[in-house]
């Protein structure tokens, strides 16, 4: 179930919110600490949706104003109008007596941290009378959100439990899953009432909150950042279009060791691994697969029945994107200057060394790439040779050029040799400096989308068993990224 909080200011604007979200939510809170002077009459009369009246002190993150005498006349006031639940503080709910054909909502709150004791306050608030108890606490980190899975999935007492703040926005969206009565969402962006939150919109049409059951499965994306990340958008909307039970999450994750314990026995089924964890997931999996292996670098993880195993799809879809145009000027015997020596390098220059390419590394950092260059078995040239080199082909994979910095390129634009093929793997903006550049030059280019693309349907085979819906994948992420 989704609940939509009620957030506004005035009677007359929260009269107008509590119609609109009606149509979408299937229970309405009505946050009485929000509104001035509150017509209780009008805010409750006529409704078409259950409401929760809830009238939160500022200790516990609402917005009352008055005394705490005032605060529970208020709520006492509006329990004699029988809304369907009210919802009271673990601390206050002793001053309350008759309720009426009201129920109890009893809840805790706490805005700092999720505490080591959640079962023990869970069982404090079962114990105080309550028809459901709510307990929301404050993700310091992502597995504070495996924690409250955990205690979901052990309540024998219908629980209301997620945590707040940008790392407990999966359990907002996961929450139903494991057991919890509902989840909040706010009716737009900008009318939230607790960090965190996310609008209707987000929780129905990129994550179909609504569909999600015990039987669901958990797939997702762990890097730092992730926030931004269009893989979401991408493979939920793939899931749904295969009518498959599933659901992506973008897992903000800064250790990978302890995401992997905490999140093994919640049960994912498949992740998708960015910067910066391509290197450090290895020594957390089970099984990799030989072309994984050798590059030293893994962006899928599929859990076969507990075990981890590692793939990297970057490699084969740079290739791919690579082939089609180099079938037109004689096959892989090129000569291929890759600038950068990450993760994404790694990835491409093994597959191109496979491939039979002529490699130099250039990097930034003399070191890494060199030691690059040594393990790939190629050549490694300083920033500043670029302009002495011969290249058929010129590939960026630095993150140089990608949003906010699109006024960047990597290189020169007098390397830019007419007739070469340049490849930019940044793919937000697809257009970037470098290839707008390559592109007045006479150069044949290939922006980041052709490898994106092709990365993701793989991952979404590797994930599912099924064929990629690739012309769908391709819109969506063209959409995202031209907004
Ligand atoms: P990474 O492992 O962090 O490597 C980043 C590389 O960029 C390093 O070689 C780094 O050089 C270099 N670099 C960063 N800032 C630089 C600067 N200001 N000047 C020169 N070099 C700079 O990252 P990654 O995973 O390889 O990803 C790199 C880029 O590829 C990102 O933009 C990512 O979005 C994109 N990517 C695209 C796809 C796709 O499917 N199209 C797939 C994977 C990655 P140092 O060694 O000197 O730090």
């Amino acid at each position: 179930m989704i609940c939509i909080p009620i957030t506004a200011h005035t009677n007359q604007e929260a009269i107008e919110d509590i119609k609109e979200a009606s149509r979408i939510a299937d229970i309405i809170e009505l946050r009485l600490d929000y509104i001035k002077d509150p017509d209780l009459d009008a805010l409750l009369r006529g409704r078409t949706r259950p409401v929760i009246v809830t009238n939160r002190s500022k200790r516990d993150g609402g917005d009352f104003q008055g005394t705490e005498l005032e605060r529970m006349a208020l709520l006492q006031k509006a329990i004699s109008l029988d809304p369907e639940y009210v919802d009271i503080e673990l601390g206050s709910v002793s001053k309350f007596k008759d309720l009426g054909r009201t129920k109890l909502i009893v809840s805790y709150h706490n805005f700092n941290e999720t505490p080591k004791n959640i079962t023990q306050i869970h069982n404090d608030l079962i114990k105080s009378g309550a028809s459901i108890v709510k307990l929301v606490t404050f993700a310091r980190d992502i597995t504070d959100n495996a924690r409250i899975f955990e205690l979901l999935k052990a309540a024998h007492f219908p629980t209301i439990a997620f945590c707040m703040g940008e790392l407990g926005q999966i359990s907002r969206i996961l929450a139903t899953k494991f057991g919890g009565m509902l989840t909040f969402a706010s009716l737009a962006k900008g009318k939230e009432s607790a960090p965190g939150q996310l609008s209707i919109n987000e929780l129905r049409d990129v994550y179909h909150v609504s569909e999600i059951d015990c039987n669901t499965s958990i797939y997702g994306i762990i890097g730092n950042p992730v926030s931004h990340s269009v893989s979401p958008h991408i493979h939920n909307a793939s899931f749904r279009a295969m009518a498959i039970n599933a659901v992506y999450l973008p897992f903000m994750v800064e250790d990978v060791g302890r995401f992997i314990e905490s999140f093994k026995d919640i049960g994912f089924k498949g992740l998708s691994v960015t910067i910066p964890h391509k290197e450090e997931i290895i020594k957390h999996l089970d099984e990799i697969d030989p072309l994984a292996n050798r590059i030293g670098a893994v962006n899928t993880v599929i859990n076969r029945d507990g075990r981890l195993v590692g793939y990297n799809t970057d490699c084969p879809s740079a290739s791919d994107a690579l082939e089609e145009i180099l079938k037109g000027k004689g096959g892989w015997n090129q000569k291929v200057v890759i600038i950068g020596a990450g993760g994404a390098a790694r990835a491409i220059a093994f597959g191109l060394k496979e491939k039979g390419a002529g490699i130099t590394i250039i990097n930034r950092t003399n070191n890494r790439g060199l030691n690059l260059s040594k393990e790939v078995g190629c050549n490694y040239a300083r920033f500043n040779e670029i302009e002495g080199i011969d290249m058929d082909v010129l590939i960026n994979t630095t993150s140089v050029g990608m949003f906010p910095n699109v006024d960047e390129s990597p290189v020169p634009p007098t390397i830019l040799k007419n007739g070469i093929v340049v490849f930019d793997i940044v793919y937000n903006p697809i257009d970037t400096k470098l290839l707008k550049e390559a592109k007045a030059m006479g150069c044949i280019i290939i922006n980041g989308v052709e490898m994106f693309l092709r990365q993701a349907a793989l991952q979404f085979e590797l994930f599912t068993g099924q064929k990629a819906p690739v012309p769908l994948m391709e819109r969506i992420i063209k959409e995202r990224l031209l907004r």
